[in-house]
């Protein structure tokens, strides 16, 4: 059997990064990724206009500014191929190739003797002292349990196991979900799939901003190069890793003039992301200044979709607040416009099933070729579904009750298990959080072979990192606390599990899947538990 010092499980912007780091130590390390090629999220999510939301340059890693300068970012929003061809040049650039592994599913991970034994879908097995699963939040399809799933005789897909191009010419299309999957896919058939017919099924409308997808001027590339340093330290400290700075003027410190332009610039602004970090400084705590936003983006559907009926079902209903996730999409509502396009709105016109045919809901049959199911992921998933063993107890004895972590890196009684953008990681943009945990990470296991090679008699002893339940209970509590005070609880999303077609009942009631403190704070609180030596963990041989 092979042994490595440390495996990395996904080949995304956490696994190469990961890889990179245990490698510097000079550790055996080998990564294992399900996939036929490196990319994670961006190889899996290959759907019609596939891209990110949030600016092109975080979509870089910050530690090799060198390639920032090799590789420029041609447009503000990167498609989903042009994010793979970074992450491919990267893995190529560093050597990292030869240290990986694909088309392998980790199936189970048992932890014996001081160190973990991983069987593979391929058959093999492989032992390791550190095990980091770096399979992120956002890999395990949502199937929901709709009824009549199984009677549709179309293709099905998933938006999130899309791994190539589909061939939807011609076809009737539905698309169930709205949130940034949704929206980016319907904008996307509308656009480029020569769909004959796309229909979105919305159990309610969304809020969708645009987002600015053109080309990077010269100067705006310069400017972020030339501050390369400041910019990401601009990031790192804002919740959302964005790099806005805190807002200070509450919404009705002005007047409804001054507050429309306001909007206006944001409702212009490069990142859609604006309403909630370049605005008003109450929008995601005050109802009623949240509502303004609400009230701002209806008359932009009013002014943008044409038909009155289509415009009815795209606007949200009077109590709906901006209180998920935003959803950030250049050129959303004007596809309504197009004749082959339509919307269904569930609370006007509720849903009664899916048949042979289609979906059927309470007014009539609509009849398809193709169901899209852009529903989501479930957060906890790509752990949940792999059987882990600590030497107590197993992972899914340990989450009876819904996922729980410390620090949203590990799992209290896990020696040596790692994950990266586990659950209970800070909502934001994902690649600073990445970052910040890949290092956090790379630290203690840094730490622990320190210690291994100070107690090293006869051959090597493993050190054990392991967090503590207390340490863990403390962390949960917060999240826990932090979620019930914010203004996404007050709607339904994944931030709690409520889509998730596995989600567990817990004592606590809702689960609680983020940390939404925002990146600042949590990455404070890492560097925190750093500086008390590594609170919250035993380092023990
Ligand atoms: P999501 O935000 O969880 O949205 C899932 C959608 O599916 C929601 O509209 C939900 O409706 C709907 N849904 C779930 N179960 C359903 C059911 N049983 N029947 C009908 N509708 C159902 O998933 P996502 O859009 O895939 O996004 C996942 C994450 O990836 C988010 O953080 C997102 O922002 C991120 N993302 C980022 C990018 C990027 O560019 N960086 C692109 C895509 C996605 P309800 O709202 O009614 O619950």
């Amino acid at each position: 059997m092979d042994s490595f010092d440390a495996v990395v499980i996904g080949a995304g912007f956490a696994g190469i990064y990961q890889l990179y780091k245990l490698r510097e130590l000079g550790l055996s390390v080998k990564l294992f990724e399900k996939a036929p090629e490196v990319g994670g999220t961006w190889y899996w999510n290959q759907y019609p206009n596939a891209a990110s939301d949030s600016p092109s340059e975080l979509y870089r890693y910050s530690w090799d500014k060198e390639v920032l300068l090799n590789y420029p970012w041609p447009t503000h929003v990167v498609p989903q191929k042009e994010t793979q061809a970074y992450l491919k040049h990267m893995v190529k650039r560093h050597g990292l190739k030869k240290h990986m592994k694909f088309s392998t599913e980790l199936k189970s991970a048992s932890f014996q003797d001081s160190s973990w034994t991983l069987s593979f879908s391929t058959g093999e097995t492989v032992k390791t002292t550190y095990l980091i699963a770096a399979t992120g939040a956002f890999n395990k399809a949502n199937w929901p349990k709709i009824p009549g799933r199984e009677k549709f005789s179309g293709e099905q897909y998933h938006s999130g196991i899309w791994p190539e191009k589909r061939d939807l010419k011609g076809k009737r299309v539905g698309v169930i979900g709205n949130g940034s999957s949704g929206a980016q896919i319907l904008v996307g058939l509308a656009k480029e799939s020569g769909a004959k017919q796309i229909i979105a099924f919305h159990r309610e409308a969304a809020y969708v901003v645009p987002n600015q997808i053109g080309p990077v001027s010269a100067e705006y590339r310069d400017n972020i190069v030339n501050n390369y340093d400041e910019f990401w330290k601009g990031a790192r400290n804002c919740p959302l890793g964005y790099g806005f700075k805190p807002l200070t003027t509450p919404t009705f410190d002005v007047s409804a003039e001054e507050r429309e332009k306001v909007y206006e610039a944001a409702w212009n602004d490069v990142m859609a992301f604006s309403f909630v970090y370049k605005t008003f400084s109450d929008v995601l705590t005050n109802d009623a200044a949240n509502k303004e936003v609400c009230d701002f983006i209806k008359r932009k559907i009013a002014k943008i979709v044409e038909d009155p009926g289509k415009r009815a079902r795209l606007t949200p209903a009077p109590d709906a607040l901006y209180a998920k996730r935003p959803v950030c999409c250049a050129g959303y509502y004007e596809i309504f416009n197009q004749d082959n396009v339509d919307v269904v709105n569930y609370q006007m016109t509720p849903f009664v099933g899916i048949t042979e045919k289609g979906i059927q809901t309470e007014d009539k049959l609509h009849e398809l070729d193709v169901l899209v199911y852009a529903t989501g992921f479930e957060s906890d998933g790509s752990w949940a579904s792999i059987d882990i063993s600590g030497p107590n107890q197993t992972l899914e004895q340990h989450w009876a009750e819904g996922a729980t972590s410390y620090l949203g890196v590990t799992e209290a009684g896990f020696p040596n298990f790692f994950m990266v953008v586990g659950p209970q990681s800070a909502v934001t943009n994902m690649p600073p959080l990445i970052e910040g945990q890949v290092n956090f990470i790379t630290g203690m296991i840094s730490k622990a072979e320190s210690l291994r090679k100070e107690t090293e008699v006869n051959g090597k002893k493993a050190i054990l990192i392991t967090a503590t339940q207390e340490a863990e209970d403390e962390y949960m509590a917060e999240c826990r606390s932090l979620a019930e005070g914010s203004i996404y609880y007050k709607d339904k999303s994944f931030l709690f599990a409520d889509n998730h077609t596995s989600r567990k009942s817990s004592k606590n009631g809702r689960n609680v899947l983020w940390y939404l403190g925002g990146l600042n704070k949590y990455l404070d609180k890492v560097q925190e538990v750093i500086d008390g030596d590594y609170r919250g963990f035993t380092f023990a041989s």
